[in-house]
């Protein structure tokens, strides 16, 4: 297999699981590495690290979840923006808002099917290919300046409030990355912030007014129900 076929990690201690995965994921031409425990994953991807994760959250020797989270705080390697996507049980819903205050980019939930699963991996793929260009301010859309007091829709002045703007530099700060209202009403308002689902709804709500003033035909915040909201760029 050519070396620039992009590795998917797969950590999964389920034997059947992982094999079902691993198939699909081989069949659409992607290539495979399974760990079956969480120290193996981590030495793997430290070692070199692919181009996406696809983690299990309970394992023999820990936790998907803390497995990701260890990687975000990890400044000084890629595995910090490593796209991750978390496999979680259906009764672990729990598990699966925490997966994205710990950074994961995208959840399944077990049982997923095989080709639901490619999907998403490719589109984490995508976003991951994308990323690059959002993050250099010259090509984005969106443009916050450096000191973060002001937006530019394609170089036109936003004229946010400060919380929209929060809201702004926030779900920016990783185009596609799925931020829940509690990550998002921490980070904007505050730890002590009173955890009101409507607070954080309601300036998204004049955000994206704001946004489709100077760009009617762009959908740029998408709702993901249940979960919070995420910033998409269109490509290019
Ligand atoms: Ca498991």
């Amino acid at each position: 297999m050519s070396t620039d076929t992009p590795r998917i990690l797969l950590l999964e201690d389920d034997p059947a699981i992982a094999a079902t995965a691993a198939f699909a994921l081989q069949r659409e031409g992607l290539q495979v590495e399974h760990c079956m425990l969480v120290h193996e994953a981590d030495a793997s991807a430290r070692r070199a690290p692919p181009a996406a994760a696809v983690l299990d959250v309970g394992l023999p020797d820990g936790n998907g979840l803390d497995l990701c989270r260890h990687w975000r705080a990890d400044a000084d390697t890629r595995l910090s923006a490593l796209p991750v996507m978390m496999l979680t049980a259906r009764s672990e819903e729990i598990d699966l808002v925490l997966g994205l205050e710990m950074g994961a980019d995208d959840y399944l939930t077990k049982p997923f099917s095989p080709r639901e699963l490619v999907a998403r991996v490719r589109a984490l793929l995508r976003r991951a290919a994308r990323a690059p260009a959002a993050a250099s301010p010259a090509a984005s859309l969106i443009r916050i300046d450096a000191d973060g007091q002001r937006a530019y829709f394609a170089d036109q002045p936003l004229g946010l409030t400060r919380l929209e703007l929060g809201l702004l530099c926030e779900l920016a700060s990783v185009p596609g990355r799925i931020r829940s209202r509690e990550a998002l009403l921490a980070a904007v308002w505050g730890p002590l912030a009173e955890p009101l689902d409507r607070t954080v709804d309601t300036h998204i709500k004049t955000l994206r007014a704001k946004l489709r003033e100077h760009g009617p035909e762009l959908d740029l915040i998408v709702t993901h129900r249940g979960l919070g909201y995420s910033l998409e760029l269109p490509p290019g």
